[in-house]
């Protein structure tokens, strides 16, 4: 048997748009329980009632990645309602490209704080429960830019840099009933790009993200890596656009 027939309990952040709801839309519809974070509460409202009236199972938590308390009362919340936490995609984050010149303080902070901080209260709060049930599976939306640097993404990588760093650290430091994924998405259609302040990394992007995939290819591969059994591992998968060079 596997995993697939097995509902489990999901915590998706950054589910109001993107990448976090089209996986929340197929954790759904895979028969999990799929509980939907963000700031963003009438969206999620929206897709939690796409999700019942599709037959699926989902709720909503307005939930700020940012706020230490805000994520470890929801992980709470949702071990209170349901007895435990089997998965957390650790998907939100922002992407405001610029070059380091043009000084863009105020955006580096908020990367940090919602790619890096976000990722780490959401390792926090759940790893007392995974340690209490016995085990659990953090998945970790990362990117390509873990992996490569280029103009106006310093910033950006470094914090999926430290994305892919912590999660690569906690599959080394945890005993093998918890499981840990990165996917590295390269350009894949959402409202990351609209969020670009600076003209200069604007207009760059218009070339780089010409090719674009829809968000279902990522979870599709967020799928997969639950889907294998207990003993098996997924580490990384990396889907990019078959022409993004
Ligand atoms: P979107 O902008 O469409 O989605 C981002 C999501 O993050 C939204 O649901 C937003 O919800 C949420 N979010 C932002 N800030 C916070 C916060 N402080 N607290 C809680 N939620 C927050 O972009 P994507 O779907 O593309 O992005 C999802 C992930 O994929 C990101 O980590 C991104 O870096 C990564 N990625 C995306 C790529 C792409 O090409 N699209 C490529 C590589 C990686 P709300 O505003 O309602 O809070």
């Amino acid at each position: 048997t596997t995993e697939r027939t097995t509902p489990k309990i999901v915590l998706v952040t950054g589910a109001s748009s993107g990448i976090g709801e089209a996986t929340a839309l197929r954790l759904a519809g895979e028969g999990h329980h799929v509980v939907l974070g963000a700031r963003r509460t009438d969206r999620l409202d929206a897709l939690v009632a796409r999700i019942r009236a599709d037959g699926g199972s989902a709720s909503a938590e307005r939930l700020d990645v940012t706020d230490r308390d805000d994520v470890r009362t929801v992980v709470d919340r949702v071990v209170a309602e349901h007895g435990r936490i089997d998965v957390v995609v650790n998907n939100a984050g922002v992407m405001l490209l610029s070059r380091l010149d043009a000084g863009l303080v105020d955006e580096w902070d908020r990367m940090i704080d919602v790619n890096v901080r976000g990722l780490l209260h959401g390792v926090a709060a759940v790893l007392p429960h995974f340690r209490r049930q016995g085990g659990g599976h953090l998945v970790t939306v990362a990117s390509i830019g873990a992996h490569q640097v280029s103009p106006t993404s310093a910033v950006y990588s470094a914090t999926k840099y430290a994305a892919w760093a912590v999660t690569e650290g906690l599959r080394q430091e945890s005993d093998p009933s918890i499981r840990v994924t990165t996917i590295s998405p390269g350009v894949v259609e959402s409202e990351l790009a609209q969020h670009i302040s600076d003209p200069g990394a604007r207009d760059l992007m218009v070339t780089y993200r010409r090719n674009t995939i829809p968000a279902d290819a990522i979870a599709r591969a967020v799928s997969y890596a639950l889907a294998q059994p207990a003993d098996v591992d997924v580490n990384e998968i990396i889907v990019r656009p078959a022409a993004q060079r």
